[in-house]
């Protein structure tokens, strides 16, 4: 390897000196005593608060939520590093029985101002103090009718440590804990998830299938848990759904995320009128590809000149660069991540697979995980990943309870932060083939974002549905799986037989419910965000910044409005496929 490694692993002692040090018990005793004193103090009062003294109290609660976030960003960063270690096993376990005790002293707040009376909740909104926390304590009034009372919300959460978190801990562990061996070139190998899946970006076919395989395989062999995990997760959810009153399993989220369900809904049927377009590009790579028709593990097959390779310090270079010509205020956020080592870039046994952007507040600092393994995928990765930091860092104008942006809106910086790396590469290269490589690495990844995630969350949509009606078999999740991808590629792809698996290894599924359909709002969203940015140039910057600072202070609807973007506008949607229409239009002029 051509650069330093040890460079190239996150510095966590920023956070505390090392797992055993005393700063981190310190802070796990002050976080218990804080949280009881608070509990103290406020328990069966908040009713009686004025607004000045409810300002007073949830600005203790939000320096409280900081002080209990800390130990568990600090788990967190060491498991996903290293989940093979016992000492981080053990942290990571202990922080999240700390979390999960924290919440059930703390969880009498929200339940209280969830029980003032609307006239008195509409005073105390009314009243100049209250005015930055107003968004945020009608958002947790909405759950009004689906709460249950102080004992009964506390006992499902300490019976979650051992339902449906334990279940959650052993499928990332054992996701974690799989090697897989694979013959390439001659040469037996032990890999990785992460580089097993790489190999899809293999330039033979051969190489493509027998690696999706051979991955999905060892999830076949691990069946009996992988379906057992979903069917609890399925089974918990549902319960959950009963005790609380909903009527669908999406509905829950779509509460939280302050986005009407038919928004949600007119958002998934335009994505699927449109598959036929994912389909003409499936047939035109199929071509380009030389192959009769796509196998399903053809679609991130190279096409034209992909086969360079980017060091890791090119590949931060080319993101930095693609930064800077955005806005220098992005690039120089971007940049602090490798300055102050917050990215932990290389794959390795035990590590945590895919990448992620860890924010937990508004004064601590972002954490990126990356699993880097040398393709333009990969540079496209850190430019996300990154966009997701600068997000954090943006939204750090808010307090802690305004500062995670909605989750429909937590892709926006992300996404926008690949286009804005595509438009560079695409602008700087004058190779045709290079040019066609990368539309088409563009084009895949917006089909993966928008039509794939559709499909995920048509499945997850089925899966909690059906599992009503009692246990589902590894045979008919498997049918769900293939039936929901199978009108994605109509005859335009065929999909390997171990695919039926395929759902086993996508951990949003189990940790996140029916997060997929964040990415296809944030696709469509930036692509309309991206276009204006093409049509107003600087005169957008502003208004985007505006945007991504918002963290949660606004509904999504409120935060994307100065854009002049109307989420209620049915039309709104079909123009993000429009615009990928032209893309697809753009690479047959190149071909
Ligand atoms: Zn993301």
């Amino acid at each position: 390897m051509d650069y330093d490694v040890t460079k190239l692993l996150w510095d966590t002692t920023i956070l505390y000196p090392a797992p055993d040090s005393p700063e981190l018990e310190d802070d796990f005793r002050r976080g218990r005593e804080e949280a009881a004193r608070f509990r103290e103090q406020y328990r069966g009062k908040v009713t009686d608060l004025d607004a000045q003294r409810l300002h007073a109290a949830l600005v203790e609660y939000e320096s409280l939520e900081e002080l209990l976030a800390k130990p568990q960003l600090y788990a967190y960063l060491l498991f996903a590093a290293d989940s093979e270690n016992s000492a981080n096993k053990r942290l990571s376990q202990r922080a999240s029985e700390f979390g999960n005790e924290m919440s059930r002293e703390l969880l009498f707040f929200d339940l209280e101002i969830i029980q003032l009376p609307d006239d008195r909740f509409a005073a105390l909104a009314a009243s100049p103090e209250l005015t930055g926390y107003r968004h945020h304590l009608e958002s947790v009034r909405k759950f009004r009718p689906h709460t249950l009372t102080e004992r009964e919300e506390s006992l499902l959460k300490l019976k979650n440590l051992t339902g449906v978190e334990a279940f959650t801990r052993l499928f990332d562990e054992l996701s974690a804990s799989l090697r897989f061996t694979m013959e390439l070139e001659g040469e037996e190998r032990e890999m990785t998830g992460e580089e097993l899946l790489g190999l899809l970006h293999h330039p033979d076919a051969g190489v493509r299938e027998r690696a999706f395989s051979i991955f999905l395989q060892r999830h076949e062999e691990h069946g009996i848990v992988y379906s057992s995990v979903f069917n609890n997760a399925a089974l918990d959810h549902r319960q959950e759904l009963e005790l609380r009153n909903y009527s669908h399993p999406m509905e829950p989220t779509n509460l939280g995320n302050d986005i009407p369900a038919e928004v949600i809904d007119r958002m998934m049927n335009v994505t699927e009128a449109n598959y036929p377009l994912a389909q003409e590009y499936f047939r035109l790579k199929a071509k380009l590809l030389g192959l009769p028709r796509l196998k399903n593990s053809d679609i991130y097959a190279p096409v034209g000149e992909t086969a360079r390779s980017f060091t890791f310090d090119e590949a931060k270079g080319l993101v930095l660069d693609a930064y800077a010509g955005f806005d220098r205020d992005f690039h120089d956020i971007a940049e602090a991540f490798f300055t102050e080592r917050r990215i932990d870039a290389l794959p390795r046994p035990g590590k945590s697979g895919g990448a992620f952007c860890m924010g937990m507040t508004p004064h601590m600092a972002p954490y990126v995980l990356l699993n880097f393994t040398n393709n333009l995928r990969d540079v496209a990765t850190i430019a996300h990943e990154l966009g997701h930091g600068i997000h954090f860092v943006l939204s750090q104008a808010q307090t802690m309870v305004n500062y995670h942006a909605p989750l429909p809106l937590a892709e926006t910086a992300s996404v926008f932060g690949e286009m804005c790396l595509t438009r560079m590469l695409l602008e700087k290269e004058t190779d045709k083939s290079v040019k066609v490589a990368l539309l088409c690495a563009k084009i895949e990844d917006i089909i993966a974002t928008t039509f794939r995630q559709n499909v995920l969350t048509r499945f997850e949509e089925r899966l909690h549905l059906e599992r009503k009606e009692g246990l589902l078999t590894a045979e008919r999740i498997g049918e769900l799986w293939w039936e929901e991808n199978g009108k994605l590629y109509g005859d335009s792809v065929e999909m390997i037989p171990p695919y039926r698996w395929g759902w086993s290894y996508i951990s949003h599924f189990i940790h996140a419910r029916f997060y997929c359909y964040s990415y296809v709002f944030a696709e469509l969203l930036v692509l309309s965000l991206y276009r204006k940015y093409l049509e107003e140039g600087a005169l957008f910057i502003p208004v985007y910044k505006e945007i991504l600072t918002s963290g949660c202070s606004k509904s999504p609807t409120d935060t994307v409005a100065p854009a002049g973007i109307d989420l209620n506008d049915p039309d709104f949607w079909q123009k993000g496929y429009d615009f990928l229409k032209e893309l697809i239009e753009e690479l047959k002029g190149l071909v």
